[in-house]
């Protein structure tokens, strides 16, 4: 492998993403540490872009009395972690609040990934690995506010809380 410095964008192509088409499509390092690569450059676990940092995204789901708690590890690059968060959160929103400890593990799950979305969110965009191979970068998405399904998922504990109020006052 020849020890050529790295310059970003000297690579004739606008983004670098040289991996895009490599054969077999491997990109299996995942953010571990490899030896004879800085530590600075933490790849992320999806496309192998640059920077990254590590952070966890959680999910959750409720089912009356089962619960199921997911969560999803980086290390996350800009655009990777925003679309997580955002299919994590909005995910949760939908399917998080059908359970008693469910409606108070769901808010913070929310409260979580928001308080984590800031460390991705603050990344410089993404550019390709200077040592390792690297595709390019999930696209995030629309965001929250933008997507229905965290309106209806906002508007279910309401709804919930409405129907319960109902059905109390009827039955007294
Ligand atoms: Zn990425």
């Amino acid at each position: 492998m020849p020890s050529a410095p790295f310059h970003p964008g000297a690579q004739g192509t606008p983004g670098g993403y040289a991996g895009q088409q490599a054969p077999g499509g491997s990109f299996a390092h995942g953010g571990a540490p490899v030896p004879g690569v800085p530590m600075e450059f933490t790849a992320c676990r999806f496309c192998g872009s640059v920077p990254a940092v590590n952070t966890t995204f959680r999910g959750h789901r409720g089912l009356l009395v089962l619960m199921q708690f997911l969560s999803t590890e980086g290390p996350f690059c800009r655009d990777c972690g925003l679309g997580v968060f955002r299919h994590m959160t909005t995910r949760t929103l939908v399917q998080g609040w059908y359970g008693y400890a469910s409606m108070i593990i769901t808010p913070v799950t929310v409260v979580i990934n928001l308080i984590r979305r800031g460390k991705v969110a603050r990344l410089t965009p993404p550019q390709p690995h200077p040592y390792l191979p690297s595709r390019q970068p999930m696209d995030p998405g629309p965001r929250l506010a933008q997507r229905p399904m965290t309106w209806i998922g906002v508007g279910i504990p309401v709804a919930l809380v409405i129907l319960i109020i109902a059905i109390a006052s009827s039955g007294s």
